[in-house]
């Protein structure tokens, strides 16, 4: 078990850095940033968005475009951080209950989660900043609120309270917002659909284990996504053929604490103010859009299992992998022949969304 997030993200960053240089065909030619090749694809590894970015790309230029994808992040993280004095997300939640102008890149993230909102009863809920602030997740200072701390904050927490028009966002006063749960799965897609207008011909982006996929290898081949077994991250539970789609996951096992020998997680549910614990160790969701399935891999992971499926069944455009605490995994239908529990990885169909 790991003590502290951030050491565990710098060791696989330093790990990472080490494998890119041994392996690293060219040398850095764009700052800091180490672009590498392998048999045809340009591949960096950075930190960003508080987690460790691996990016692969075939395409002609792709090397250039790899660095511009990396930049985006950079500015995207700038626009999205709660803690950054000036970002639209700060001046968002610093505004004393006034409209505050926003990018575009914020008000589309907002709009998508709320609609998840509303489909799965607020168990996605933003603006649960104030929450999220109070375990010291956004800080990276853990602590266990008292129980009369969260319940007076619980009712700064309503996602109906917030509201876009135009390119404003408006916010009761004291309400904040964190985009954590949405982010990066919209980053990943906004960028995949940069690297693709810009010519390249596959893609597979990870953020921080937030999976967007474009296109193909050259030799016609799909991704292949190995689904990680959130009791043994050395190992996979399974895994998918697919591409133009994004495949996020959502776990206690990605960002936790101990105090006094208790686990306590980053997913919480926004009707208890408490990490959720509901026979889930993992939700990975599949769908064509990034911003779609990041909101949904965290509304889902609060539902738990047959909450779940309840909201599979009631809305399309997404499929999800479900791993219980007991060990056994369950998948949505629309996966049968498409995720692969077999060590041989035997596909019937891939997953391809456009
Ligand atoms: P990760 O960021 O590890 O990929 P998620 O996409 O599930 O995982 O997002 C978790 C992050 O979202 C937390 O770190 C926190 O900032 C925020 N969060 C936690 N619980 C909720 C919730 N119920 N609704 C919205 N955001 C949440
Ligand atoms: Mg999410």
């Amino acid at each position: 078990m790991r003590k502290s997030t951030y050491a565990y993200i710098s060791g696989i960053a330093v790990m990472l850095l080490f494998i890119s240089l041994l392996s690293g065909c060219e040398t850095p030619d764009h700052g800091d940033l180490i672009i590498s090749k392998t048999n045809g694809m340009y591949n960096t590894t950075f930190i960003a968005m508080d987690t460790v970015m691996s990016f692969s790309v075939y395409g002609s230029n792709a090397k250039d475009e790899i660095y511009k994808a990396y930049e985006d992040v950079k500015a995207m993280e700038d626009l999205l951080s709660v803690n950054l004095l000036g970002s639209d997300i700060y001046r968002i939640n610093n505004s004393k209950g006034n409209e505050t102008q926003v990018s575009s890149h914020v008000t589309d993230q907002i709009t998508v989660a709320k609609k998840v909102s509303v489909i799965t009863g607020g168990a996605l809920d933003i603006s649960i900043y104030p929450i999220v602030k109070a375990w010291g997740f956004s800080q990276g200072e853990y602590t266990v609120p008292s129980k009369d701390v969260l319940t007076s904050l619980l009712d700064l927490v309503d996602y109906r309270d917030i509201d876009v028009s135009g390119d404003t966002v408006k916010i009761t006063e004291g309400m904040a917002l964190d985009l954590g749960a949405v982010a990066k799965g919209y980053t990943g897609q906004y960028i995949a659909d940069k690297l693709q207008d810009a010519g390249m011909t596959g893609g597979l982006l990870s953020l921080g284990g937030n999976i967007q996929l474009f296109g193909k290898k050259p030799d016609g081949s799909l991704w292949k996504i190995g689904i990680q077994d959130p009791a043994d991250d050395s190992s996979t539970v399974g895994s998918i053929a697919a591409t133009d789609c994004a495949v996020i996951t959502s776990g206690a096992y990605q960002r936790y604490f101990i105090e006094d020998g208790v686990t306590y997680h980053h997913i919480l549910d926004p009707k208890t103010g408490y990490p959720v614990n509901n026979g889930l160790l993992s939700v990975t969701v599949i769908a064509k859009d990034g911003t779609y399935a990041d909101c949904l891999s965290t509304a889902l992971y609060v539902l738990g299992y047959e909450k779940a499926v309840e909201v599979w069944k009631s809305n399309d455009g997404f499929e999800a992998v479900f791993v219980k605490d007991d060990g056994t995994v369950a998948v949505t239908e629309g996966l049968l022949g498409i995720f692969s529990e077999n060590t041989e990885n035997v596909y019937e169909y891939s997953y391809i969304c456009r």
